[in-house]
């Protein structure tokens, strides 16, 4: 089995799942209860929070666990908004996530006047074209770090400098659902990250919110998490998020180079093959791990399909709506279209992958995409 998926989620680091494991069946106390075991329990938690907060450069108390990307980005968007009186603008790129582009859809029914930012053919927020959007009334401006179907990179430092200059008074939050530890941290009032996109367990995430930004919490009850976030604490899973960070942050330039040099041999595998394109930034410029290509002529979905009997794992897109021709948002946003849209395959790595494992996975490929195209010329 070849896994090049590791964007929908990644294999959980056998040390995590043991932290896990630990946390759930020796260390299981709740860390609100009194007694030393709960103490002790609460101390771990803390220093798991202080971990997180020192590899995304921020203070402990700025980092709240919750339970996955998709809640922090939620709690971000109408958490920061309902902290605030009245309605303004609250902008978007046009390429995001469906928990910020749904999100964003329901504000505008709330009555916020919502604005999608456009990106270009890689699906990089158009930095001119966003300064335009950018009104006295905006409140909140929601961008990805990184794309998670063409790996774009927004310049997130860059747009952070432009709403200081233009509307001092908006939030800039950041999706890094794709970003944490692979690229560098940011300059933004929250950012959105998730454990299993990390080697972690699924069910754990975590949302940074810079000190002063106010976040009206999304569940309330016995007040965990200073009140952000109440529900009995997720210990395994944090500790478990905490010991898979740790350890990208040790390896991390291996980890980093072991996924570009595969994602840089599948490119150049696949290049070989005719009619093929590429979605997204130039191989070495954008994210390491994720690329995305498209076989003219033959079908995201039957191509996948195909691949999966064979054991390699690919995919077409997350939206929802890339099951339906044409109907790929991100793609749609990006300027591609057509059969380079209904052909289009995301290959998503992690360092566990070898270039032996892309050497395999173009020859499949290329067998693959050449039946297709024969059987579609019949
Ligand atoms: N944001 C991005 C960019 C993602 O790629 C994903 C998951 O694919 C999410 C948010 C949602 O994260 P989670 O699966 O932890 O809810």
């Amino acid at each position: 089995m070849i896994y090049f998926d590791n964007s929908a989620t990644t294999p959980c680091l056998k040390k995590a799942a043991e932290i896990a494991s630990e946390y759930m069946t020796e260390k299981y106390f709740n860390p609100a209860a009194a007694y030393a075991a709960s103490v002790q329990t609460e101390r771990d938690v803390s220093a798991a929070r202080a971990n997180i907060a020192s590899l995304l450069q921020a203070e402990p108390s700025e980092v709240f666990f919750t339970s996955c990307g998709t809640e922090s980005n939620n709690t971000a968007l109408m958490g920061s908004l309902a902290a605030m009186h009245g309605r303004g603008r609250v902008i978007v790129s046009a390429v995001e996530h469906p928990s910020v582009y749904e999100a964003a859809i329901e504000l505008r029914e709330r009555g916020w006047d919502v604005q999608f930012a456009p990106v270009d053919m890689t699906g990089k927020v158009l930095l001119p074209e966003l300064a335009s959007l950018l009104t006295p009334d905006t409140r909140l401006v929601s961008i990805m770090h990184v794309n998670n179907e063409s790996g774009a990179v927004n310049a997130i430092d860059d747009i952070y400098a432009l709403m200081k200059r233009n509307v001092p008074g908006a939030l800039l939050h950041v999706d890094g659902v794709q970003a944490f530890m692979k690229e560098a941290p940011v300059r933004c009032d929250m950012y959105s990250v998730s454990g299993h996109k990390l080697h972690a367990p699924k069910g754990v995430g975590a949302l940074l919110v810079r000190k002063p930004v106010r976040v009206k919490p999304y569940l309330m009850g016995g007040g965990q998490e200073s009140g952000m976030r109440s529900g009995t604490t997720n210990v395994p899973g944090i500790m478990a998020f905490s010991a898979a960070v740790s350890d990208f942050a040790e390896h991390r330039e291996e980890y980093l180079d072991a996924m570009r040099g595969v994602k840089l041999r599948l490119y150049s595998n696949l290049s070989r093959i005719r009619d093929v394109r590429l979605n997204g930034p130039e191989p070495d410029k954008g994210a390491p791990h994720i690329l995305n290509m498209s076989f003219m002529g033959v079908r995201g979905e039957v191509l996948l399909n195909a691949l999966s009997e064979k054991g390699l794992y690919v995919s077409t897109g997350s939206a929802c709506a890339a099951h339906k021709r044409g109907k790929n948002r991100i793609l749609n946003a990006m300027g591609i279209t057509g059969d380079r849209q209904d052909g289009a395959i995301r290959f998503s790595f992690s360092h566990f992958n070898t270039v032996q494992e892309a050497d395999l996975a173009a020859q499949l490929i290329e067998e693959q995409v050449s039946l297709l195209r024969r059987f579609r010329r019949r």
